[in-house]
Formats: structure tokens, C-alpha cells, sequence
């Protein structure tokens, strides 16, 4: 059966710039699918190093690039993502290709050299969270913020297997971060929206589509920006992109935002082969940034960056009371610095039994945080102590903390399915003790060998089931 895209939504697409309705509609009724995937510099050190995917071309058939991501790549193929342990390693995340737009909409508004306290606010499951995450340095901060429970372990999920220490994920409504007033250096709103951008890859959604629900949408997108505002810093940058073809949810909420806050659009610069259209808001004339499957090999896709006017502060932290920190003792402390690499600088706390690294410095602004927001999962679990032994966590086997000193164990892929599939495995020959198992030197999770078995920590909940 033909793909039947809303009449209405036809309609309304009339008229806008570069939209071509027989190539539109064609390219929805072929239906190519694309698959793209971004890499985890960090967990691939040929990408860090501007040499390009080079053993990733070993493990899949790349095709090409993505014009406008350092670390985006389309597959000739989809391969079964679930069976591949270089995805649960963390080595990369599978996006669609438009969305990785948003690393030039960061690096054209923000100099990223600076320390940088970045929300993403609408941020499950966690793609363009593991993209700002690969773009920020060291010192800057991510908030990764989630409203809807249910979808919050997801999030933590992604970003324990990205590995990333300078990550907070919370659990709150946007209007929670009014708390948090002149706070962020730049703040992402990835709406939810309409979805219309994504009908050519989901074809069953169309039947969901309807121009009340984009009326819902809008209105919703506009309670989430006048939430979330105060805690923008002036000067500070907001990123603001949706999935949708609508202009209700795209422009007129450009439109919106220059009418009733003090803030400026931002050119962005694009490259005429990359045929992403510039628009501008029919009153306001912010710029906007359209992605048409038909013109591009991306999907739908809306994105704009914008400054917020006004004379730049610095925030105040209220005196908050670091003593109320509790830090490990001093043998515990030796403990933990043998699973550490030598060269982390970190902050070490202890709440309850468990063990955690923040990055060095960031002690004020986790108290801020958690006295303001719901937190779910701040810097890197370590583990915790038992019998003076630390059991290590599984988030601290994913991280860059962990040290090259701690026994490792290659696997091969059927032996690392195992593992991952939580069944029994065979390390004969290896020492007893913790080891972090491994497959093409990506960190998989942890094992103990006892003289008779193997214990297998992967967690539970994240066994693959196929
Ligand atoms: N940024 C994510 C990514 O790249 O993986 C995708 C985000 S998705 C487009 C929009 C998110 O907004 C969803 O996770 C959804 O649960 C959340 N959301 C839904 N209603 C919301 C609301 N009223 N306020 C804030 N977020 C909401």
C-alpha cells in the first residue's frame, strides 16, 4: 500500500521555503531507509585523533559520512544493533543522521573552549545527550533531564554506556528549573512534538497525525520554553528543534519566543551541498534550519539557535555547606584510587555505602543541583564497600575512570554475547579476582573468577534477550 501523508498536512506545508510537495511525497511512498550511527570519540580513538572510523570499517560496511558531524556515519546496511557488542560497550549510538545538526548549531553559537553548564532538557533516550556530551570539554557540565519517569532509565542507561563523568541526569518538570534562575550557558530543547519528520521511517505514526494534536503540540512547546527560561543565563544560548514539518511548532514558535522574551536569532553557516533550507519566522524573521528527507539523507528534521539578550552574570551559589559531604575515609580512599586511572582528577563522595566520582570542582554545583532538581544518576558510581572490598559498578567499567591496570579479558563475539546475554562463561586461564571483560577493547562490564566458575555482574536489567 502507497504511504497516504495527511492531506492536511500537505496543505500546510504549501508555501514554505524549499518545500517541494511531488518530491516530498515521492520520497515518502519510496521509503528508503537509512541507518547512520555516531561514534564515541573517547571509545574510539581514531575519531579523536581525525583519522576516521579505521576498525570500524572492519566491523561494518560504512558508506559515506555525515556532511555536517564529526562523528556521523551512514551504514550500507542495518545490522542487528542488539547483537553487536560494540552498541552495549558504548562505542556508538545509532542516530538519524539530521539530528547530528546540532553539533553546528552548538560549535557556531558557543565557544566550547569554556567551561559551559549545558541542559538538554527534554533529553530521553539520550542521542543528542551522548552528542553534547562528545562536544563539551572536560569542565563544562551536562544536565541530561528527563520529565517523564518511565523514560528516565533509558537515559541512564545511554549515558552509563557512553561513559561520561561531567553528566547529571534528573527526573523533573521544566518548570522546576525556574530554581535554578541565570544557570545555564546553554539549554537544548529537543520538543516533543507533532513527528511528521519521521512518517518516511515510521510509516504506522501517520495515522496519529492531526492538526488539532499539532495545535496541542505547539501550545506545549511554548509552556516548556516560558518554563524552562529563568534559568538561562543572558547571553546564554538556546538550541530549540523539533521532528516536525509543522510551522505551528518550527517557525511561529521562533516567532513567539522574539515576541514575548529578549532574545536574537542566530545565523548558522551551511554548506550549499549539505541542501538543509534556511527559513526565516514569517514576523520575527529568526532564522530556522528545515531538513526535507527528499533533498538530503536525513529525515525531518527543524533546528534554530538563538541568544538571549541582556548583560551577562555570573551565578551566585547560595552558601551551601560542603561539610554535609560525606567522603570516603582514608583507607577507603587508598582503595579506590587502584581502580582509578592515575590520571583523573576527581572529587570522591559517599552517600550511604556507595562511592561516587564527580568531576574536580564540580562539588558546588552538584549541592546546587541536587538541593534544586531530582536527581537519578550524578558522575560516575564507583561501587561500594563490603568487607572493606569495593564491589565495583558496572557504570564504573563503561567510564574513562577505570583504570588500565585493573585485569582484562578479551572476548570473542560469540563469548561476549554470552556475557551479555548474563549465561555462564568459561575464562580458563586467567588469574582470580575482578576483571573487566572486553571485546575489540571496549570495556564490556565486569566478571569475578572464583577457582571453579566465573560470576558474571552484568546487570540484569540490561541482559539481552535475543
Ligand atoms: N532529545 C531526545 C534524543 O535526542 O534522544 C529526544 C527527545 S523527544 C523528541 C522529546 C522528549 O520530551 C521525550 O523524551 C518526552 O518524554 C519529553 N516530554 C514529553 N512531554 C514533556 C513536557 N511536557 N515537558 C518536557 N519534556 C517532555
Amino acid at each position: 500500500m502507497p504511504v497516504q501523508l495527511p492531506e492536511k498536512l500537505l496543505s500546510s506545508l504549501k508555501g514554505l521555503s524549499g518545500f517541494n510537495e511531488a518530491e516530498f511525497i515521492k520520497t515518502h511512498q519510496q521509503g528508503e531507509s537509512l541507518t547512520s550511527i555516531r561514534l564515541n570519540p573517547w571509545k574510539n580513538p581514531s575519531i579523536a585523533n581525525n583519522e576516521g572510523p579505521t576498525d570500524f570499517n572492519l566491523h561494518f560496511h560504512i558508506k559515506g559520512k555525515v556532511d555536517w558531524s564529526s562523528f556521523g556515519y551512514y551504514l550500507s546496511e542495518r545490522p542487528s544493533f542488539t547483537l553487536d557488542p560494540l552498541l552495549h560497550a558504548g562505542a556508538y549510538y545509532v542516530q538519524e543522521a539530521s539530528s547530528m545538526f546540532l553539533e553546528q548549531a552548538l560549535k557556531q553559537s558557543t565557544n566550547l573552549s569554556k567551561p559551559l553548564r549545558v541542559l538538554d532538557l527534554c533529553a530521553a533516550p539520550g542521542g543528542k545527550s551522548t552528542l553534547l556530551q562528545s562536544l563539551i570539554s572536560n569542565e563544562s557540565l551536562l544536565v541530561s533531564n528527563e520529565v517523564i519517569k518511565t523514560r528516565v532509565h533509558v537515559l541512564v542507561e545511554n549515558l552509563i554506556k557512553w561513559g561520561t563523568l561531567n553528566t547529571i541526569v534528573s527526573n523533573n518538570d521544566p518548570k522546576d528549573f525556574a530554581r535554578l534562575e541565570n544557570y545555564f550557558d546553554v539549554m537544548l530543547v529537543d520538543a516533543p512534538c507533532s513527528g511528521s519528520g519521521l512518517f518516511r521511517r515510521d510509516p504506522d505514526a501517520i495515522q496519529e497525525w492531526s492538526e488539532e494534536n499539532v495545535k496541542l503540540c505547539s501550545l506545549r512547546q511554548q509552556r516548556i520554553l516560558a518554563d524552562a527560561w529563568p534559568a538561562l543565563k543572558n547571553n546564554g544560548i538556546l538550541i530549540y528543534s523539533t521532528c516536525s514539518f509543522s510551522k505551528l511548532e518550527d517557525e511561529d514558535i521562533l516567532d513567539w519566543l522574539l515576541e514575548n522574551f529578549e532574545v536574537e536569532g542566530i545565523q548558522l553557516r551551511t554548506e550549499a551541498n549539505w541542501n538543509i533550507v534556511e527559513t526565516d519566522a514569517e514576523k520575527s524573521n529568526a532564522y530556522g534550519y528545515r531538513f526535507y528527507p527528499d533533498q538530503l539523507k536525513g529525515e525531518g528534521f527543524f533546528i534554530a539557535a538563538l541568544r538571549k539578550k541582556g548583560e551577562e552574570e555570573q551565578f551566585h551559589f547560595p552558601k551551601n555547606n560542603k561539610k554535609l559531604i560525606d567522603k570516603p575515609n582514608k583507607n577507603e580512599e587508598a582503595t579506590i584510587r587502584k581502580w582509578i586511572s592515575d590520571d583523573q582528577d576527581v572529587e570522591l563522595i559517599k552517600r550511604d555505602s556507595h562511592l561516587y566520582a564527580l568531576p574536580s570542582g564540580s562539588l558546588s554545583d552538584f549541592l546546587q543541583l541536587q538541593s534544586s532538581l531530582y536527581i537519578k544518576k550524578a558522575g560516575v558510581l564507583l561501587g561500594k564497600f563490603a568487607h572493606d572490598e569495593l564491589l565495583p559498578d558496572h557504570e564504573l567499567a563503561l567510564s574513562s575512570l577505570l583504570s588500565p591496570k585493573i585485569n582484562h579479558i578479551d572476548l570473542s563475539k560469540e563469548e561476549a554475547l554470552r556475557y551479555l546475554r548474563k549465561e555462564e562463561i568459561k575464562l580458563e586461564g586467567n588469574p582470580t579476582g575482578w576483571a573487566v571483560l572486553q571485546f575489540e577493547n571496549r570495556n564490556l562490564g565486569w566478571a569475578k573468577i572464583l577457582p571453579n566458575r566465573v560470576n558474571n555482574y552484568y546487570p540484569q536489567e540490561w541482559r539481552i534477550r535475543i
